[in-house]
């Protein structure tokens, strides 16, 4: 079974002391995969496939704030109940046809004081590091940092990339309410654009779901299914309009889940500011020098957008250079990320090879 999930508490003599889980890296598999691993081919030619959206979480980070890997996790953060061996991880990976995992961890640390943001983000750190380390043709990852210390966030983001060979950081769409295009954040977007690396904005289900919660109640999931891409809708959006991408044109940023709605209907982010002049004063950084869906071109997107036509309308809105595949492991919204690519009428080989793998490889410093 790839999508086998296990309860830490059913299976805590097995798990314990493992550092590692969500994605439980660093454990000894039991049993080697068995699974032949896909092997991508677009005319002719091997792609190697790279999956920009993959979870984990690091238990002994945990620990320290009182949760506990495999338990009961807050509605917010349900893979924190996920545990899935390295083995199982790597069969769904070969299943799949995905060569390469970008891991990241979705953040729980925002509200915590500054010396236990810094513990937890510096072993989740480490054990990423740890973790591709031991599987390097698999696992690249991105830095966890206290983005709510903007200084301690460059910090951790420099150390990140430099110490333990991560390939740039996961982050929230918005911090304790805060938007990240607020001018405090500029020391951790400036160190990003200095190393050029990709921050990889992944929405928090504190983020538009506490905001509104009583809009986003009752049966449907909606707080994740709407609030979690409206959150990244709304953190691009600000990023565009109160000019931290013009004040760090370099920045290299992947808006999660498709970058939400914002490409579904761009055109009208071009035409609020020509209707309604007395609306748009300028940002924080004066007024924008672009047109607003100039902005969405220059960043990046996983293409968890399901269907073929959801594809094809992104990559008409982006391009096809700033798209990548996601999956969402361990959720299991997608297995069939790497068809989806091949199955979307309209591309040529050259664009499904960028999608696949071409884009992330540059992107992430991958290894070909
Ligand atoms: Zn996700």
């Amino acid at each position: 079974m790839t999508t086998r999930r296990e309860f830490l508490g059913t299976t805590t003599g097995a798990l314990a002391g493992l550092a590692f889980v969500g994605c439980d890296l660093l454990a000894a598999a039991p049993v080697r995969a068995q699974t032949r691993r896909r092997e991508v081919v677009v005319s002719g030619r091997r792609v190697k496939t790279v999956d920009v959206h993959a979870h984990c979480a690091v238990a002994e980070a945990m620990a320290l704030v009182g949760m506990t890997l495999g338990a009961p996790a807050p509605p917010t953060r349900p893979e924190l109940s996920m545990v899935t061996h390295v083995s199982e991880r790597l069969r769904a990976m070969d299943e799949q046809g995905i060569d390469v995992e970008a891991l990241s961890i979705n953040p729980y640390w925002y509200k915590t004081e500054r010396d236990l943001a810094r513990q937890i983000c510096q072993i989740q750190n480490s054990k990423l590091g740890e973790a591709c380390a031991a599987h390097p043709d698999r696992f690249v990852a991105f830095a966890t940092v206290a983005l709510q210390y903007p200084d301690l966030a460059a910090e951790q983001l420099e150390d990140g990339v430099k110490k333990y060979g991560l390939r740039g950081a996961g982050i929230g769409g918005s911090v304790n309410g805060e938007e990240i295009s607020d001018p405090k954040f500029d020391p951790f977007w400036a160190k990003a654009e200095q190393l050029g690396v990709l921050v990889f904005i992944h929405p928090q289900g504190s983020g538009v779901a506490s905001e509104i919660p009583k809009r986003l109640k009752g049966n449907g999931l909606l707080g994740n299914i709407i609030g979690n891409p409206l959150e990244t809708t709304i953190a691009l959006s600000h990023l565009i309009f109160d000019g931290t991408l013009d004040k760090f044109p370099g920045l290299k940023i992947c808006g999660a889940h498709g970058g939400g709605y914002l490409p579904s209907y761009a055109a009208r982010s071009d035409l609020g500011c020509s209707t309604q002049p007395t609306q748009c004063p300028g940002g924080p950084h004066g007024p924008i020098k672009k047109k607003p869906t100039e902005y969405l071109k220059q960043m990046y997107y996983d293409t968890m957008v399901f269907t073929p036509e959801g594809l094809r309308h992104l990559a008409a809105e982006v391009g096809v250079s700033r798209l990548m595949i996601g999956t969402d492991f361990p959720y299991p919204w997608t297995k069939t990320a790497v068809d989806h690519v091949l199955g979307t009428p309209g591309l040529s080989d050259a664009d499904r090879v960028a999608i696949l793998g071409g884009n992330a490889v540059k992107l992430l410093g991958i290894k070909t």
